[in-house]
């Protein structure tokens, strides 16, 4: 296999993707190989992270439990820890249940390895996280998409499915619907209640993948459906769950590979997971992203900028070719701005964007100068 021409292509079509060593001192205060940056593009969207209240718990976690769960949740690493978050999220979600997984990329692969033997069809968002789509190719069954956020391209594509299901109980087969709830690569949001209505008529189960939703926004939980969501994003940790009813979460802890084959995370992480959840509940630091946010559009409002229907933490910007976005992200940088180009096969052809992502911790001067300088480098 010749690697080195391999990637001589993916650098020629500005598509080669390099790691840099960030290092965050104060969530938007970054410095990228020594060099201070404000950042633009993390997922810790309530500045959890490194909130002085999470950090001390976290620091008990470890003097409580040691650093590690030394196995997987059915042999001996399920801790009081780890049950108490699981409580904790089913409470805050509403559900009878919650299972947590290692990382969110495992939980969605969880739910479909899980499934994989009860399903006929699947139909996915055309935007939804590439976990979803890995997952989908892990089961075996064909990939198939509607129109982004479009419930009419459901509906169509669902009654097709239903007529050609070879076993039809009542409508063609156990099918499944899957959506991102927050899209994370636009920021908007699926209209969660509409699709409700189309799989209940179908008597099809739906998916839905609350990454970046979670902490943020009033998760909307249709009835007999599986929600799952990040840990590592607005809860400032890492991990992830599903959270539904007692015998859905049952069958994962049965059937789910991801699950049963991985050593569970840190307990310490469960308690500092406790902490963040508590403090999301107090609301302080999510009345701080959403004013952020509603700045963040009026102000770009102001200077003409192209915004989008997003009214998350992510707003897009799109350049169209990862040329073009690399290198608006290099000028920004330039300016003491972190904000990341996200190129082919993350976004479809000619959308490549610059992904910014909004905190509690930023200030309004601090997206000001962002916005002023974006509109300088695009002119
Ligand atoms: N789903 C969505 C929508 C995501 O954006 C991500 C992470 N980028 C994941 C799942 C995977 O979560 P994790 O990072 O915890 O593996």
């Amino acid at each position: 296999m010749n690697f080195s021409q391999k990637l001589s292509n993916l650098k020629q079509s500005h598509l080669y993707r390099s790691r840099k060593i960030s290092k965050n001192t104060q969530n938007t205060q970054m410095t990228i190989n020594g060099k201070p940056l404000i950042n633009f593009c993390s997922n810790d969207y309530l500045s959890l992270a490194s909130h002085p209240q999470v950090k001390e718990a976290f620091k008990q976690g470890v003097d409580k439990f040691g650093v590690g769960s030394g196995s997987s949740h059915l042999i001996s690493g399920h801790t009081p820890a780890h049950h108490a978050l699981e409580e904790a999220l089913a409470d805050y979600t509403g559900q009878k249940k919650a299972l947590l997984f290692s990382t969110g990329y495992m939980a969605n692969i969880g739910i479909f390895s899980a499934l994989k033997d009860e399903l006929d069809w699947v139909l996915q968002d055309k935007l939804n996280h590439a976990s979803l789509i890995d997952a989908n190719h892990l089961i075996g069954l064909p990939l198939q998409r509607y129109l982004h956020n479009n419930v009419e391209s459901l509906k169509k594509k669902i009654g097709k499915q239903t007529e050609l299901a070879p076993h039809s109980i009542t409508f063609g087969g156990q099918g499944l619907v899957v959506t991102d709830n927050i899209f994370s690569m636009d920021g908007d949001q699926a209209n969660i209640k509409s699709i409700e209505k189309i799989v209940k008529k179908y008597n099809a189960l739906l998916i839905q993948d609350d990454a970046h939703g979670f902490g943020i926004f009033e998760p909307i939980i249709p009835k007999n459906s599986i929600y799952m969501a990040t840990l590592g994003k607005a809860a400032g940790t890492m991990g992830a769950f599903v959270a539904g009813d007692e015998d859905l979460i049952d069958f994962l802890i049965q059937k789910s590979r991801p699950y049963i084959y991985t050593t569970a995370i840190a307990p310490a992480l469960c308690v500092a997971t406790l902490k963040s959840l508590e403090l999301i509940k107090h609301g302080d630091q999510n009345t701080k992203l959403l004013a952020n946010i509603r700045y963040f559009k009026s102000f770009s409002k102001t200077l003409n900028l192209p915004i989008t229907n997003s009214n998350s933490a992510i707003q897009p910007f799109i350049m169209g070719s990862s040329k073009k976005a690399i290198h608006i992200s290099k000028k920004l940088i330039n300016v003491g701005f972190y904000v990341s180009a996200i190129r082919p096969p993350t976004v479809p052809k000619n959308t490549a964007r610059l992904r910014i992502t909004l905190s509690a911790r930023h200030t309004q001067s601090q997206i000001k100068q962002l916005l002023t300088q974006l509109k300088y480098a695009i002119q």
